[in-house]
């Protein structure tokens, strides 16, 4: 059965340990990050965005699709379905398909906007037991001049969206989403330690986790972040392993067009990237 992820979280922050939200795209996805988890006993979050949540027939179908694995496959360790990156109504219709957590980014709007919204989708998940995640924006908006910074929230208002309720935080930390450019300075640890004081206990999303060095990603939890996204990482290493595949011609070696077989190698590289993150963010044995 699905989960709020706010047991896990809380658990996390608690223990100085992040758990991993990796995207899905389709059910070869979703089986392999639930098959590692599985395997390596570690708590997961399933993130589907909006994209993606259309790509796969609507959320009922992702739902369906989730539900029907976690009881064919006996998965025990906690699993938590969670919409990325929602709008308002994208939360709302998550809400009704069945998903166990969402994210409500506000982020673009201002920050009363941003306010009044969170505060509405707080009331809706506490009633019905979900784990809720918002997001703060970035400090004035165009500071973008500066190249392949990334973003930087205020601390200030992450303490005010915090105090509404809701589950877990996201703030721009200097992180980017994709690929990292050569030329990025590098996460803000002095803006992370500024949310984290004024948070406390409240735990903080990493996005963009594709390309942040470990030694960073380690920091970052000492830190306070107990979420780390990752979903390019997985998209690379699919497309290279299938790209191999190809490559080599295996497709056209007996029945290597058969899409189990053709698919198997990327499938199994997602695998390797679950298994790597995990135990780079701590939570093999958690569960
Ligand atoms: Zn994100």
């Amino acid at each position: 059965m699905l989960v709020s992820a706010k047991e896990m979280l809380t658990k996390a922050k608690a223990g100085k340990y992040a758990v991993g939200q990796f995207n899905i795209n389709n059910l070869e996805w979703t089986k392999a990050i639930l098959q590692t988890a599985e395997e390596l006993k570690s708590p997961v979050i399933l993130g589907v965005s909006e994209g993606a949540g259309k790509y796969m027939c609507g959320y009922k179908t992702v739902v369906g699709m989730v539900n029907g694995m976690l009881e064919e496959m006996g998965i025990t360790v906690p699993v938590a379905l969670h919409l990325d990156h929602g709008s308002y109504e994208g939360a709302k219709k998550c809400i009704e398909a069945g998903f166990s957590s969402v994210m409500f980014d506000g982020s673009h709007y201002p920050i009363e906007e941003n306010i009044a919204k969170t505060k509405e989708l707080v009331e809706t998940c506490n009633k019905l037991g979900l784990s809720l995640e918002a997001e703060v924006g970035a400090i004035g908006g165009e500071e973008d001049g500066v190249v392949g910074g990334g973003e930087v929230a205020d601390p200030k208002e992450c303490k005010m969206i915090a105090d509404l309720g809701i589950t877990m935080l996201a703030a721009g930390i200097g992180n980017i989403h994709g690929k990292y450019p050569a030329n990025w300075p590098g996460l803000r640890f002095d803006t992370l330690e500024e949310i984290q004081k004024l948070t406390g206990t409240m735990p903080l999303v990493l996005h963009g986790g594709t390309g942040i060095p470990a030694d960073m990603i380690k920091k970052a939890i000492s830190l306070g972040v107990s979420k780390i996204n990752v979903n390019t990482e997985c998209q690379l290493a699919f497309a290279e392993a299938t790209r191999k595949y190809i490559e080599a011609g295996k497709d056209l070696e007996g029945k290597g067009f058969d899409p189990r077989k053709l698919l198997a190698d990327g499938t199994a590289a997602i695998k390797a990237t679950v298994k790597e993150k995990m135990e780079l963010f701590g939570s093999v044995g958690k569960a």
